[in-house]
């Protein structure tokens, strides 16, 4: 299997050769030359294997450079009852006959992040052991993702993480997640500024080239191939505990923001597992849905991304979102190149009078959008009704799935973090505090251990060049 560029211009390259690279060399995403398909007799074995087995299945067809002894062994470490609760890794929850949820945050941040970051860091682990190398992870977060990072490379040789944050602006249980983290491979840095600065000073030292290049600075962000490629597992994994047979096919509801949870379903879709329709979720930044309804797409502007009570898909334009239209133009890198071309000037395109959107509807993918009062009773119905507990970005999947359900077809949806993370809307819906999992009982009275520093890209630089000298 090798790697080419979503713009065309990148000689293939195999797995460990993207793996920890972010964009590709001429700015597009790395993609597999072609997918991998299951038959209906492979399907069939694949049917009843453990999570372990299957992410085997399939992850070695994407990584095919790592010997399988290996992969085996990277894969082992990674999927543990320890690390996420139970052997299943992500098992499923019937509500009633025909609606399920997935439940993905298990893992030891509480975000489905995890599911993928985790493997990351053992992925990254091994391959920097092969060559030698040393890798500076450089991350923003406001939320989710810098959690799970820290929770992936925490320990391990050869990585230290960076991950810079809006001093005094994320939830207190979310700084508690990470700034109570001991390792000395990691390093928080409370920025005096807003998110923006922070992601401000990673563009600012990745533009940098001989610095990024003299300290080996990467990135965990989510263009990465592997974090897709890991999240495939799961839609088989849900559609197999959801049905009997592989003749019976499933709707997926996905909470979206980067395209990059529903953009593994379209792989898995595209391998031959049997998805009737990927429905795609967002919140009051409807960049995406308003793509999957009139066939424009419009990234918004810094200001024009509200904050919302499902922070996690906040954004302003959705970076795995040209893996799609790779795929929707027939793998056509001259027609991407000249889409981005409009959109990385800050502009937008249209696809809504050319052939290309009556194709949207054989790629199965739907949409629809919510808000906070959709999800505030959203959590109340679904508690009430079934006595179960969801956080708001899987509220904002529910809702929208809901609306595309259709009878005789499963509906699953994605559970993208536990409720406990986002105790506010919590309340706001059922009037008490969500339960608190096992080990977070005390988590923000540990000591915690971070820096802060004004919003100075150069501080930042000097901070890893210190770093690296010792
Ligand atoms: C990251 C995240 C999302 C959005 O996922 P994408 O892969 O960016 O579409 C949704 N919900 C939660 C809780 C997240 O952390």
């Amino acid at each position: 299997m090798r790697y080419i560029s979503t713009r065309g211009g990148m000689a293939p390259k195999k797995f460990s050769k993207i793996l920890l690279g972010g964009l590709a060399s001429d700015g597009g995403l790395a993609m597999p030359e072609t997918y991998p398909g299951f038959s209906a007799a492979e399907l069939e074995k694949l049917r009843g294997l453990s999570y372990s087995q299957l992410a085997f299945e399939i992850l070695s067809l994407f990584a095919d450079d790592i010997p399988s002894d290996d992969l085996r062994g990277i894969i082992a470490r990674t999927y543990t009852a320890e690390s996420f609760q139970s052997e299943e890794i992500t098992p499923l929850k019937t509500l009633e006959p025909g609606l399920h949820i997935l439940s993905l945050s298990n893992g030891p941040t509480l975000a489905f992040k995890d599911i993928a970051l985790q493997l990351l860091g053992n992925l990254f682990e091994y391959v920097l052991a092969k060559t030698g190398d040393h890798l500076n992870i450089l991350g923003a977060t406001s939320g989710d993702t810098g959690p799970s990072a820290e929770y992936a490379m925490r320990g391990k040789h050869s990585i230290r993480v960076f991950m810079l944050s809006p001093q005094g602006k994320m939830s207190q249980f979310q700084t508690a997640q990470m700034f109570s983290l001991q390792d000395p491979n990691i390093f928080n840095i409370a920025i005096r500024g807003v998110f923006d600065n922070c992601q401000d000073i990673v563009k600012a030292v990745s533009n940098d080239s001989n610095f990024k290049q003299k300290y080996h600075i990467g990135t965990v962000n989510s263009i990465n191939w592997a974090r897709i490629a890991a999240q495939i597992i799961y839609y088989f994994k849900g559609y197999f505990a959801a049905t009997r047979s592989n003749a019976e096919q499933v709707s997926f509801a996905v909470p979206s923001g980067n395209f990059g949870n529903i953009c593994a379903g379209h792989v898995a879709r595209m391998m031959g597992l049997p998805i009737k329709k990927l429905i795609l979720a967002t919140n009051e930044n409807d960049v995406l849905d308003e793509f999957f309804k009139t066939g424009r797409y419009r990234p918004r502007a810094t200001e024009e991304t509200q904050h919302t009570s499902s922070p996690s898909m906040d954004i302003s334009k959705a970076s795995n979102f040209e893996r799609f239209i790779f795929d929707l133009t027939g793998r056509d890198a001259a027609t991407v190149k000249q889409l981005w071309r409009s959109v990385d000037e800050g502009g937008s395109f249209d696809l809504a009078d050319t052939p290309l959107w009556e194709k949207v509807k054989d790629f199965g993918l739907v949409s629809g959008s919510g808000n906070h009062a959709a999800r505030i009773a959203t959590i109340l119905h679904v508690h009430e009704q079934y006595g179960i507990l969801v956080d708001p970005h899987t509220a904002d999947g529910l809702k929208v799935g809901l609306e595309h359900r259709e009878a005789g077809v499963p509906l699953i949806c994605l559970e993208t973090a536990l409720p406990v993370k986002f105790s506010e809307s919590i309340i706001e819906a059922i009037g008490h505090e969500p339960p608190r999992p096992a080990g977070y009982e005390n988590i923000e009275s540990l000591p915690q251990r971070y820096l802060v520093m004004n919003a100075d890209a150069d501080a930042v630089k000097a901070l890893i060049a210190e770093q690296a000298g010792l």
